[in-house]
């Protein structure tokens, strides 16, 4: 006899007739052999309707009331499904999170799960009852037993962490549409189901916008190697299948919170080709996003590029959300660190073949702000100068000197609590075993904010061009990084632009750009909200080059304008403006052809 959890979210149980569904459905599952523990959201849209009964009282409401508010809607729908069960003659049980001891952080409005005591469902499925828990929600470890909720779109991470904690067989997801697609089909509706996707590939997919999967949600069955299923709450058809390699084992204590960090990575043969003002020395990364960190303000691309003179560049991006904060602190520390503040010298193309990449990579860094600070500033205590950042939501790399390298793992590893340090990532490994798609997913993110720090012509179909040349050279591109402030050279608007090649390629790479830069005629703070985020990602593109370049173009021949790019060895963004966002994702799917024939039915 099989343990499954299943999610119902929010369409699924969105009206009576739809309870009667999944209560049928559950039923099914129960009569086929199994125990069922059952998560639901709240039905429908209640969950939005409660934020905007608060907002109509107040502009900030209390965190805490929030999480009282926002807490019942789930409380409504176990309820109605242990009914609709009771009716179809199952016995079923409806808790909440407090009384299945989903013991969280006392953080309200995002807390993070830290166990579960899986006691008294275990006694009710030995009852032979559907246990029905309340998802998103918790309680707080501390004597006033608080009642928490885990962020929007929190009922996935229920399921998952309980699915881990009670070792459970497999965890379906059920929600809208088929399963993983391709990209979101609301947005464009030649979307494609997916029959599998890794983990770390979703992982990416979700923290860059798709929201069929919360991203905690991924990382909880990743580490725990939960067995993950996405399905459609309409058909039997077997959905989509989200696979990891094999976890070490952990413990249950600290589900969410226990390591941040997996593994330090490192990859010696690396080189830059980059474009540049605050000073450059060891300690001044680790101030700047320790005080955003101090801020509790989440960081998603960090891009710091080579120092000029002994000056260097920064761009990083927030949430909006966050934004006015985070500009507030780096508007505060940016003077102070400039040496000259009103020194507008101008930046210029510049390669290094000696560097080395150090990377700290796991899904536990995800919406935790200080695990960044903290490796900047155990490099800048050890002396090791940071010449570029570049990061993934489960990734922060950082080049040092070659001659740093070393150092720079051992006083990681120390940090960090991690014994090991593989030369190559996981996903390399796995790209280099199987025939995997170079690009799996887009997706599109309209909910980020860009804050940056700063000359190649500004115009549509540079990028392009530039990583078309590499590409035709067989040039792998790693990290690219283009800033996003436009600066006038003899009269010509230009970009910054940064990205780093293989070792072995630089001298190439170099020659390649020298030849073409005359004809193409290639260093504050800016804040743009209305921009949109769109990015691909698939583990198939570590070993194949062009695929930027691909993309590049396709948003080129569309006439939109890149203003800034980030990638990560399984992905590529690109921020353009908020009103190109969905046109451009509409792009980069076709580009890659993931375009299926199969029609996708997403209800209204
Ligand atoms: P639930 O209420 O079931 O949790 P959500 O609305 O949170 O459902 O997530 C499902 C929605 O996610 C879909 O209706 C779809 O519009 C959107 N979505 C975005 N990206 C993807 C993707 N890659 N695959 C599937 N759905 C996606
Ligand atoms: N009801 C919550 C929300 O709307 C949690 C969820 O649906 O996952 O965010
Ligand atoms: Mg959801």
């Amino acid at each position: 006899m099989a343990l499954i959890v299943q999610k119902y979210g929010g369409t699924s149980v969105g009206t009576v007739e739809r309870i009667q569904a999944v209560a049928q459905r559950v039923k099914t599952t129960v009569e086929a052999g199994n125990s069922v523990v059952v998560v639901v959201s709240a039905m429908g849209k209640t969950t939005d309707g409660l934020v905007k009964l608060a907002n109509e009282l107040t502009d900030r409401p209390s965190r805490r009331e929030m999480d009282m508010l926002l807490s019942t809607g789930e409380q409504i729908s176990i309820a109605l499904l242990s009914m609709a069960l009771h009716q179809l003659g199952q016995d079923a049980i409806s808790l909440t999170g407090a009384q299945v001891g989903i013991v969280t952080e006392a953080e309200h409005t995002r807390a993070r799960i830290l166990e579960i005591a899986p006691d008294r469902v275990k006694r009710h499925l030995e009852e032979g009852k559907v246990v029905v828990v309340a998802g998103f929600q918790g309680i707080s470890q501390t004597s006033d037993l608080e009642i928490t909720t885990l962020g929007r779109g929190g009922s996935d991470t229920s399921a998952v962490a309980l699915a881990a904690a009670l070792q459970a067989d497999c965890c379906e997801i059920y929600t809208d549409v088929p399963g993983i697609l391709t990209t979101d089909p609301r947005l464009v509706p030649e979307a494609q189901l997916m029959a599998e996707i890794t983990c770390d590939e979703m992982l990416e997919l979700a923290s860059l916008g798709a929201k069929v999967l919360h991203p905690r949600a991924v990382e909880i069955a990743r580490n725990y190697g939960v067995l993950l299923v996405v399905r459609s709450s309409w058909t039997d058809e077997p959905g989509t299948r989200v696979v990891a390699p094999n976890p070490q084992p952990r413990p249950l204590t600290g589900l969410e919170i226990a390591q941040p960090v997996d593994a330090v990575e490192f990859d010696t043969d690396q080189a830059k080709v980059a474009l540049l003002r605050i000073p450059d020395r060891p300690g001044i990364a680790g101030r700047l996003f320790g005080e955003i960190a101090d801020q509790s303000l989440n960081v998603d691309l960090i891009i710091q590029s080579i120092h000029e003179g002994n000056t260097n560049d920064i761009a990083f991006t927030v949430v909006q959300k966050n934004l006015t904060k985070a500009e507030a602190v780096a508007a505060a520390i940016a003077p102070a660190l400039r040496d000259n503040p009103l020194d507008t010298s101008q930046a210029e193309v510049m390669i290094d073949n000696r560097m080395a990449k150090v990377s700290i990579a796991g899904a536990g860094m995800i919406g935790r702000p200080g695990v960044a600070a903290r490796m900047f500033s155990t490099l800048a205590a050890a002396g090791i100068n940071i010449q570029m950042i570049s990061t993934s939501e489960v990734k922060v790399s950082c080049t040092v000197d070659v001659a740093d390298c070393d150092r720079a793992i051992a006083v990681l590893c120390e940090a960090f609590e991690v014994s090991s340090s593989p030369v190559i990532s996981a996903a390399k490994a796995a790209a280099a075993e199987d025939a995997v798609p170079v690009v799996r997913g887009a997706a599109l993110d309209l909910k980020q904010a860009r804050l940056a720090i700063r000359h190649v012509p500004d115009r549509p179909g540079m990028a392009a061009h530039v990583f078309q040349l590499l590409a035709d050279r067989g040039i792998s591109v790693d990290m690219i990084i283009q800033s996003q402030r436009c600066r006038l050279v003899d009269g010509l608007a230009t970009r910054d632009i940064a990205f780093t090649v293989a070792q072995a390629d630089a001298v190439l790479a170099k020659e390649t750009l020298d030849a073409v830069a005359p004809q193409l005629g290639c260093g504050e703070i800016v804040v743009d909200d209305a921009i949109a985020k769109v990015s691909v990602v698939g583990i198939g593109m570590i070993q194949a080059p062009g695929v930027a370049a691909r993309m590049f173009k396709a948003l080129a021949a569309q006439g939109i304008n890149l203003q800034m790019i980030a990638t990560s060895e399984i992905k590529i963004s690109c921020v353009v403006g908020e009103a190109d966002g969905v046109r451009a994702l509409q792009a980069v799917h076709a580009a890659f052809d993931l375009a299926g024939s199969q029609k996708i039915v997403v209800p209204a």
